[in-house]
């Protein structure tokens, strides 16, 4: 059995870097489905022993304030529709922002499984940002740092009962 991820989250939080380090260079060929393909990016994971589709969603980068509301909306719900799980990140340098807000509250409505990351957390600059965020109400999170890759045994963990 396997699974797909959707890692959702603002821009800058670290999704791609996630990706990245979960994909390496085994991109997935993806067909040409307008829109499908310039806003979500799809890979072949690998996570110790798992095997899975990441989905990146990229499509947010270029949003101006005023448009990222509602673009942040569509994409993310099919992103949310495409995966078995979603990968909820928030950045714990920053700490919960009013976006990460609405993001929660979308996955909180929609997704069949949420998983909450607060990424950039090593050193101890991230400690404020990760208790902020079991105030999203999606349980508690995980430390990740996608850069340094750290807490990814954590990341598995959390799969695996889910895979
Ligand atoms: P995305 O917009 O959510 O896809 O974010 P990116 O993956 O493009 O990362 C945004 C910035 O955050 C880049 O400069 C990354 O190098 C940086 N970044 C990503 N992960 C980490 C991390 O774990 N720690 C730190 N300190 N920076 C990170
Ligand atoms: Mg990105």
């Amino acid at each position: 059995m396997t699974f797909s991820l959707a890692i959702v989250g603002r821009p800058n939080v670290g999704k791609s870097t996630l990706f990245n380090r979960l994909v390496g260079k085994r991109l997935a060929l993806v067909d040409d489905q307008p829109g499908v393909t310039r806003d979500l990016r799809e890979g072949d994971a690998r996570l110790a022993d798992l095997r899975f589709t990441v989905i990146d969603t990229v499509g947010l980068e270029d949003a101006t304030d005023d448009s990222l509301q509602g673009r942040m909306r569509r994409l993310t719900e099919r992103a949310v529709d495409m995966a078995d799980i979603c990968l909820f990140m928030i950045d714990a340098r920053v700490g919960v922002t009013p976006v990460d807000e609405i993001f929660a509250e979308i996955l909180r409505k929609r997704a069949k499984h949420v998983i909450l990351a607060a990424n950039k957390a090593e050193g101890a600059a991230a400690d404020a940002g990760v208790i902020e965020a079991y105030g999203l109400g999606i349980g508690e999170p995980i430390r990740l740092s996608a850069e340094h890759g750290e807490g990814l045994n954590d990341l598995y963990t959390t799969l695996l009962p889910l895979a």
